[in-house]
């Protein structure tokens, strides 16, 4: 359904037929000026940038175009920095389940990691969920550059140090 097609009959917007195996959505998602640039020093560079604001004295991760403390323009000439990849958990959780339900034999963790005065979320790897304590330093781990394709998954996980 194209996006200025008007909906006549009210079921028509309710339900989602999953034997059509597509989601019926047809726009794309944009990340936004500040998105885009991020996602592309991911793809591109392997880095990870946060843009700082010195009036409020925060680093923002992932970077942002403005403060949003102040207001102020944060220009990626000028207040966009690579913040390095290591960071430390700010918390974590161990997923039993995989999406459709199913009991996992081993739970994956998903961890918000602390980067500058940012989190971002994603896999953490090469730990069990008993060894995990909140502090702990961790370094991102990029994939392969030619299998990066401008999004959060370039970064294949976060590892301890
Ligand atoms: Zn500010």
């Amino acid at each position: 359904m194209a996006i200025l097609e008007r909906i006549t009959r009210n079921i028509d917007n309710r339900y989602w037929d999953p034997g059509t195996k597509a989601f019926p959505v047809k726009n794309r998602y944009t990340a936004g000026v500040a998105g885009q640039w991020f996602f592309e020093e991911l793809k591109e560079n392997g880095k990870i940038y946060g843009s700082r604001c010195e009036d409020c004295a925060v680093t923002y991760v992932p970077a942002r175009i403005y403060c949003e403390r102040c207001f102020k323009r944060l220009e990626k000439e000028k207040d966009w920095l690579d913040v390095g990849t290591e960071g430390e958990i700010h918390s974590f959780t161990a997923v039993h389940r995989t999406k459709t339900g199913e009991e996992k034999e081993e739970p994956s963790l998903v961890a918000a990691v602390k980067i500058a005065d940012g989190l971002l979320i994603h896999r953490l790897a090469g730990v069990k969920p008993e060894q995990v304590e909140i502090g702990m330093k961790v370094k991102a781990e990029f994939k392969p550059k030619d299998e990066r394709q401008g999004g959060i998954e370039d970064i294949k996980h976060f590892k301890p140090l």
